[in-house]
């Protein structure tokens, strides 16, 4: 072991090891301590979507750093009010929007459930539907909201009132009744593996929330911000929720968290029902301003669909690859036999930073900007990640889901 391995494995909460020592990054690329040069097409778990240093980025930093950081929510600024103004405009909540920003996803999700209870607490609703696969978070409100059993049974009791419902069409029928106070759902579930939900499951999620009036609330904490191609991938879906959460890209960096209200679900929380110390700080607010900003100053959200495309047509026919999932740039890629964190490994061998969700899915989720230099970069160091794990292991499984 080198030594920043030792003093990780001493001083770091023990939650798992750490792939490299990384030191500094530039666009899509990163180098750790040795000069290694990596290409990083995670992203940060699908945060960077500027990439690494971006011009845009560091000025926002520097320039507001210089004029306001912090002042609570005691106070507004004018970055926080155009952030909000900008949110609502992005999201299309109408006049009848609004915004609290947040610090991270599973905050700005402690905040949906809290918008749930106020919802359905005064007429004694407290369900709240979840979807098979979701993920939420990891604080024990969001916890609770996120099925997985190796994530959750160490920290029972969870919050209660909580109802996972089988990602199909026919269990979203049955798990409506008049205890329902809301149902959260991913648009597509990132952390599942990038997988995506049944045709017309959202649309009958809203329909069914509506008939029992309940809220539909979409973690978009993956998907938002532009992730998909769209600034929200329930924008392709033709439906209204009456809230969104949104996080990871939104800031490029830089910790930020929003719940986002639509039409009614606006009135719900009144003074004193939530805050933050941090949330919404001139700092955090003006970095999100400039990088949406330049997102839609650059017609970014078009090279997302376009770049996503190239890389779906890219990976198909490569060794190992049974298919792809997902939307814009955040893409499951499918493989035939449950070696993903091979494939993994052979990669940052190659100098690629990619995931592995699960057994047989690899994540990739890179920076907006991305051109043909790196997609050509990503199609060549995969190729040769897949090769060289397909080398060692002939057997493909037989069946993927
Ligand atoms: C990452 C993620 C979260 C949690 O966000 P944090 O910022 O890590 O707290 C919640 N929901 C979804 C869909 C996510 O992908």
């Amino acid at each position: 072991m080198t030594d920043w391995q030792d003093d990780a494995s001493r001083d770091l909460m023990s939650l798992g090891g750490r792939l490299a020592l990384l030191t500094r990054g530039e666009g899509s690329h990163v180098w750790d301590a040795d000069g290694t040069r990596y290409l990083d097409f995670l992203g940060g778990i699908a945060v960077n979507s500027l990439g690494h240093a971006h011009p845009v980025f560091v000025e926002a930093v520097a320039t507001q750093a210089a004029t306001l950081t912090h002042v609570s929510n005691y106070f507004a600024s004018p970055a926080q009010l155009e952030l909000a103004a900008r949110l609502k405009r992005l999201a299309g909540t109408g006049e009848r929007g609004r915004v609290f920003l947040a610090n991270s996803g599973t905050e700005a999700n402690e905040m949906a459930i809290k918008l749930a209870r106020l919802h359905g607490n005064p007429r004694g609703r407290t369900t709240i539907l979840v979807v098979e696969g979701a993920f939420h978070g990891r604080t024990m409100g969001a916890l609770s909201l996120t099925p997985k059993a190796a994530y959750r049974d160490p920290f029972e009791p969870a919050v209660p009132g909580i109802r996972t419902v089988a990602r199909s069409l026919d269990a979203l029928e049955q798990a409506f009744d008049d205890t329902v106070a809301a149902m959260i759902v991913e648009p597509i579930q990132g952390e599942a593996g990038v997988v995506e939900l049944p045709d017309g499951f959202l649309q009958r999620a809203r329909e069914l929330t509506s008939a029992h009036d309940a809220l539909l609330i979409l973690d978009e904490v993956q998907t938002g911000s532009g992730r998909t191609g769209e600034w929200f991938a329930f924008q392709r879906t033709g439906i209204v929720p009456d809230a969104v959460t949104v996080a990871k890209s939104i800031g490029a960096g830089f910790p930020l968290g929003a719940l986002i209200t639509f039409g009614d679900a606006s009135d719900l929380f009144y003074p004193g029902t939530h805050n933050s110390t941090f949330g919404g700080n001139p700092l955090a607010s003006a970095v999100a301003n400039a990088v949406l900003g330049h997102i839609e100053d650059t017609d970014l959200l078009q090279n997302v669909q376009d770049r996503g495309r190239q890389l779906r047509d890219g990976v198909a026919g490569l060794p190992l690859v049974a298919g792809t999932r997902g939307a814009g740039l955040l893409i499951g890629i499918l493989l035939d036999r449950p070696v993903a964190a091979e494939v993994r490994a052979a990669a940052h061998q190659r100098g690629l930073i990619i995931n592995a969700p699960t057994d047989d899915v690899i994540r990739i989720a890179p920076a907006y900007t991305i051109g043909d230099a790196e997609v050509a970069e990503f199609l060549t160091l995969f190729a040769a990640a897949l090769e060289a794990v397909a080398e060692t292991t002939k057997t493909p499984t037989e069946t993927h889901a």
